[in-house]
């Protein structure tokens, strides 16, 4: 039986898709093989590569002057990666909104003068800091942010206000809403939340910042050369490269981005209202701030927290854990959620309060 999966990461992924790949695994497209078997330079790999590429620019409405590239080494190798490709005068700022943001701010460290601009620390990363406010030095190469923060569950509703190049981490959200990628030089997001399983990683880059990286830059992190060689320099990670490809062809047949922008809205809402309408669960994220991909919740007392957990395994709702560094409850709904998921967690919910209360 198949549980309702509110796994952070690696998480849930599309029945539909699951059902194809299983049903394409001994005989890919007439090849007699499986996709995970041949040379990533053969002709049915390419293909599956050029419309994985092709697709997320027509989801996403990427420009012509944007290069999309499939690399390695998750979201945190992004950390050394932008600064090593990206710093030309040595010096970019950082807005720190959670765990992941900081591990970025402190790789890059080694690679720069970095300053933090802005920081939601000192309320355990509750909120987004108010981009009014936030100023940022002259002469910076890049404004660092991280557009979902997975782990308190929180979301960018406005971005900075800087003519700097504006780099995000987009891991936790690529996909569910709708964005303008013109006003990115970089995004990058690790598949393994919202579209695939783990191993890859997505860039985004618009072109004019290729071909500046540090001398030191290892060619495995060298944007330019991934470009060059269409992400396939060396070789790629194959199946979940072919398993985007069925998310993003999934995608589509919905109606796109815009269409599960407002599945997710309604999901999210659902259990945010949900929330807030109950004395027995809380959510302490700022409510203009809220992620509509990761929602984390209390109940009074962690005791109540470690029963909650353990009996909605045993009705199907799995790893609803939060965060070692948060503790509590933490939802996950990616887009691969349906919302009958979300209908589920809510019905369990109310019977676990009537009962504990
Ligand atoms: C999960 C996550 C990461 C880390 O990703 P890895 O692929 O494990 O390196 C970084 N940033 C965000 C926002 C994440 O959600």
């Amino acid at each position: 039986m198949r549980v309702y999966n509110f796994a952070a990461g690696p998480s849930t992924l599309p029945l539909p898709v699951l059902e194809q790949a299983q049903k394409e695994l001994l005989d890919f497209n007439g090849t007699g093989m499986s996709v995970i078997e041949m040379s990533h330079r053969s002709k049915p790999f390419m293909a599956v590569n050029d419309e994985a590429n092709a697709l997320l620019r027509e989801l996403m409405g990427i420009p012509d002057d944007y290069s999309v590239l499939f690399v390695q080494g998750g979201a945190t190798q992004q950390f050394a990666a932008v600064p090593l490709n990206l710093l030309v005068n040595g010096k970019a700022d950082y807005i720190l909104t959670g765990n992941f943001a900081s591990k970025a701010y402190e790789e890059g460290l080694k690679y720069g003068d970095m300053a933090i601009a802005a920081s939601s620390k000192e309320a355990k990363y509750t909120y987004i800091p108010d981009m009014k406010d936030v100023k940022f030095r002259d002469g910076i190469d890049y404004v660092h942010t991280t557009y979902n923060n997975t782990i308190f569950g929180t979301r960018y509703t406005e971005l900075p206000k800087t003519d700097a190049t504006l780099v995000t981490d987009m891991s936790s959200c690529i996909l569910s809403e709708v964005v303008d990628v013109k006003k990115f030089g970089l995004i990058y997001a690790g598949a393994q939340k919202n579209i695939a399983p783990a191993g890859l990683t997505i860039v985004i880059v618009r072109k004019d910042l290729l071909g500046k990286a540090s001398p030191v830059c290892p060619v495995m992190l060298n944007y330019a050369i991934h470009d060059k060689n269409d992400s396939l320099y060396n070789t790629p990670p194959c199946f979940p490269i072919y398993m985007s490809l069925l998310v993003f062809r999934w995608l589509k047949s919905l109606g796109g981005v815009p269409v599960i922008q407002k599945i997710n809205e309604e999901k999210a809402k659902m259990l945010y209202d949900f929330i807030d309408n109950s004395s027995f669960y809380t959510n302490k994220v700022n409510k203009k701030d809220r992620s509509i991909m990761n929602v984390p919740f209390v109940s009074p007392s962690e005791e109540l927290d470690a029963k909650f957990v353990a009996e909605a395994t045993k009705a199907g709702l799995v790893s609803l854990k939060g965060h070692r560094v948060t503790g509590g409850m933490r939802a996950s709904i990616y887009n691969a959620m349906p919302i009958e998921g979300v209908k589920a967690l809510i019905d369990f919910m109310k019977k676990f309060e009537m009962e504990n209360k």
